[in-house]
């Protein structure tokens, strides 16, 4: 997309309504049932939080996409194993998704709190592999994992103050720097924070490593 062309920062995943007349391209997630979606493009998905929702449990999945060019993923979508009592309709909800996100040929953003073996396998038995795991906060092994399935890592907030984070961040870039994505998801303001940091962290020059996430960004979504 030639418009992108003045953006200097890419926003993988916000909940905040992006400025495009700012430096910042930003794709913002709505959560299907309970926003009504307003950007020009953004990524639409059933939360894990909303499986029990009765305004969420009637959504036909397929309608969140249909001929609608502005959605330019499904999510987030994904498995939170904190809420066990749902675990069972969150499992139905996200495979009903993947296959929306297969139809229209959408890459997925994953939601995976405590889950990532589950939510890995059932991207595998639904042959996904256009997908990231956002708000990425776990471990190498776990990094390595999504890796080896062919997914991204979105990182936030968390690699500015969280050194395991920061070290698992850097193992990724060594092993493949163009599966890295950036967000802000609930934090305002934090995208130029997190392109010094990240760079900082590889020790790559800024602008090196603005066009390397850049490119993964327009990768990811197509653009
Ligand atoms: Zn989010």
């Amino acid at each position: 997309m030639n418009t992108l062309q003045i953006y200097d920062y890419f926003d993988a995943h916000t909940h905040f309504q992006p400025d495009y007349s700012s430096r910042i391209f930003a794709i913002q997630s709505f959560r299907a049932g309970i926003q009504v979606p307003d950007a020009p493009f953004y990524s639409i998905g059933i939360h894990p939080y909303d499986a029990q929702n009765p305004n969420c449990h009637n959504i036909d999945p397929a309608t969140l996409a249909h001929d609608n060019p502005r959605v330019v993923a499904i999510g987030e979508i994904g498995l939170d194993f904190r809420f066990t009592e749902s675990v069972p309709m969150q499992i139905q909800l996200f495979k009903n998704q993947l296959l929306t996100a297969q139809l229209y040929s959408l890459p997925v953003v994953i939601h995976c709190v405590k889950a990532t073996e589950q939510t890995l396998a059932i991207l595998q038995q639904a042959d996904c592999r256009d997908f990231m795991f956002h708000g990425f906060n776990g471990s190498i092994n776990n990094a390595k994992k999504v890796l080896s399935a062919g997914g991204f890592l979105s990182f936030g907030a968390n690699l500015l103050t969280n050194t395991n984070l920061q070290e698992v961040f850097r193992q990724v870039a060594q092993s493949d720097i163009t599966k890295i994505l950036l967000e802000s998801d609930e934090v305002e303001g934090v995208i130029p924070q997190l392109y010094d940091r990240g760079a900082e962290l590889i020790s790559a020059t800024q602008q090196s490593f603005m066009l390397q996430i850049k490119q993964n960004f327009t990768t990811f979504y197509n653009l």
